[in-house]
């Protein structure tokens, strides 16, 4: 059975909904322009949401500029982004991408992207250095509301357990099957309520299967049932 072609906008619909009931629903909300918000993903990649945050703080407050951060020394760069981690190697990809930026637009500003479609911002942010589709799409749906959606590691399992993509395709080729599959009209908010169910219900290791609402619905868990009786705590990633 082709399971990805089985999966009705209906469907997906329902999932969101099943899942904002437990998790709430989330409103998208301006936080960034497309250069905060492409130089903040570039020092979250690896790392966790507080850690990179305070990084992030700590790069404005020693560099009100982009100019300053392009020219700075890179080992004083490295140093002030120290708390987001691999700050040896975001410090060097961080300014190639801004070297890139100013050659491009004669400017550290990326408000080129708001006059292009979603499909050209997104290829003219992959052309960058350092930037793959997870943070492309995260620069379009959050600095610029657009309907692309970023895959990280919790919204990629969630949707390899619910069926939604093959496990196999690995998280960058599951963004081009989940663009395609999620209507566009609930794109940030299938981003949003998969990785908090994901990092909170649908865990790697052991995933809360008898406090999910999706059990119906959910391939991994009818196949750990021909295994296995699933009780919270015991039921392991395949
Ligand atoms: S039933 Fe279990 S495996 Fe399936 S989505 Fe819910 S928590 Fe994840």
């Amino acid at each position: 059975m082709n399971t990805i072609e089985t999966k009705s906008n209906l469907n997906i619909r329902d999932v969101v909904t099943k899942l904002e009931k437990m998790h709430g629903k989330a409103e998208w909300a301006f936080r960034h322009d497309p250069m905060d918000e492409l130089i903040a993903c570039i020092l979250s990649q690896h790392t966790s949401d507080s850690n990179s945050l305070r990084a992030f703080d700590k790069l404005k407050r020693t560099y009100p500029h982009w100019e300053q951060v392009a020219e700075a020394p890179v080992n004083q760069l490295a140093d002030v982004i120290r708390n987001g981690g691999l700050a040896d190697s975001k410090a060097p990809r961080i300014q190639q991408a801004l070297k890139e930026i100013k050659e491009r637009e004669g400017a550290y500003d990326l408000s080129v992207l708001s006059a292009m479609s979603d499909e050209e911002a997104r290829t003219y942010l992959m052309s960058l250095p350092g930037v793959g589709p997870k943070t492309a799409a995260i620069v379009l749906c959050f600095s610029l509301n657009r309907p692309v959606i970023p895959v990280d590691t919790h919204i990629f399992r969630v949707a390899w357990r619910l069926g939604f993509v093959e496990k196999k395709q690995g998280e960058a080729k599951a963004h081009d099957t989940l663009q395609a599959l999620i209507p566009k009209d609930i794109i940030f908010r299938f981003h949003m309520v998969l990785i908090r169910h994901g990092r909170e219900v649908c865990k790697a290791q052991r995933p809360r299967c008898l406090e999910c609402p999706l059990t119906n619905q959910c391939e991994y868990y009818t196949q750990m049932l021909t295994t296995e009786i699933p009780t919270n705590g015991k039921a392991t990633e395949s």
